[in-house]
């Protein structure tokens, strides 16, 4: 006979939660201990959990697992920003970051977390490290909540204090596993999980127009980031084949935008990584000021960092203030992103597995 598939404690929600407990013959608040054990305390096994009766332990025990990802190589950049390598149960590698932000006095001011959603992506922006490797797998909301978890531990052993913000930037397309992507911020932002601010959670995405959509419908809370990097199509569509699929080219995104921030009230940010001669002259910079009058947002531009074996440059800083120059005049506001973490390949479209050798793990 088969021995059931233990069911992975790390993945359920404290309603779920409260069903098992239930279903195993306990009262309902019996699972709402095992949430606060398992996202608020970090347990990773039953054994620990000693204000549960030693009966239902031994049944846990017996039909149930808790996920933790294995951190097989940590590599901290000159600037403070810690890459984690995990493996996961399948065997296969993600990537995490721990960003920290600093003061004029040296002083800790954020501690951002960057997040992967999956292994590896299918949307092969031609910049873009990750989209090397391919799509090989989603994650689980419990898999997404534990690099969280332990990049927060990793931050108060390093830094002192908690950390302060989470990004879906990492690996993947988030939009692609929404399923376990918003149950990942719901577990994120309850009190008895890390009790985060959704405000202080960003997902990012390429830009897929019927899953900004439903975000729409589903009223997140988080804020939302969009990768245009192009102002037109013809551009959008040589680097981000999402924009030459069916119902995402630029038009069908900018309405998507519009109904997302109509429905939630909330004003999206537009990534923009600057490519050399490609997408930083003055002109792209008029026409992305003309998109962002059709869906309002702030506009956050990246510059690119170098991936071996991809012909992008990153233009000067000549060429960047040109740029920003032509948005404020047309009363864009303007961030600019530089990218933390480049001597060791955790900065933004640097993220692929290079499989670690015996000596590193
Ligand atoms: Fe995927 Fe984002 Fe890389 Fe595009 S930029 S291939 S969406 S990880």
């Amino acid at each position: 006979m088969r021995t059931p598939t233990p069911i992975d404690l790390r993945t359920l929600s404290r309603e779920e939660l409260e069903r098992l407990a239930e279903d195993l013959g306990e009262p309902r608040y019996r699972g709402r201990q095992l949430f606060k054990w398992i996202y608020g305390k970090g347990a990773v096994s039953v054994a620990q959990m000693t204000d549960l009766p030693k009966s239902f332990r031994a049944e846990l025990a017996r039909r149930t697992c808790i996920t933790r990802l294995e951190p097989v190589r940590q590599l901290t950049a000159s600037d403070q920003t810690i890459k984690v390598l995990f493996r996961l149960p399948s065997g296969r590698h993600i990537e995490s970051v721990l960003i920290p932000d600093f003061d004029e006095t040296g002083r800790v001011r954020r501690l951002t977390v960057c997040v992967s959603s999956q292994v590896g992506c299918a949307m092969g922006c031609a910049f873009c490290a990750t989209g090397l490797m391919g799509f090989q797998q989603n994650l689980t909301a419990g898999e997404i909540y534990d690099q969280v978890w332990q990049l927060n531990q990793l931050a108060e052993t390093r830094f002192g204090r908690r950390i302060t913000n989470v990004v879906y930037m990492g690996m993947g397309e988030p939009l692609l596993n929404y399923d376990a992507v918003l149950r990942s911020v719901a577990l994120l932002t309850d009190r008895d999980g890390l009790g985060l601010s959704p405000r202080r959670i960003t997902v990012s995405t390429v830009g897929l127009a019927r899953r900004i959509r439903k975000l729409a419908d589903d009223r997140v809370r988080f804020r939302l980031a969009v990768s245009l990097h192009a102002p037109t199509n013809a551009q959008r569509s040589a680097i981000m084949p999402v924009n030459r699929s069916e119902q995402t080219d630029l038009d069908d995104l900018i309405e998507a935008i519009r109904y997302f921030e109509q429905r939630t009230g909330q004003i999206i940010t537009y990534e923009y990584c600057l490519f050399e001669g490609f997408n930083d002259r003055p002109e792209d910079a008029h026409r992305l000021a003309d998109l962002t009058r059709r869906a309002p947002g702030k506009v956050n531009l990246i510059l690119y960092n170098p991936v071996e074996g991809l012909p992008f440059c990153r233009p000067s800083e000549a060429r960047l203030q040109a740029f920003i120059r032509v948005l404020v005049a047309r009363g864009v506001t303007v961030t600019v992103r530089r990218s933390r973490g480049q001597d060791i390949n955790a900065a933004c479209g640097q993220l692929a597995i290079r499989e670690p050798t015996r000596s590193e793990v």
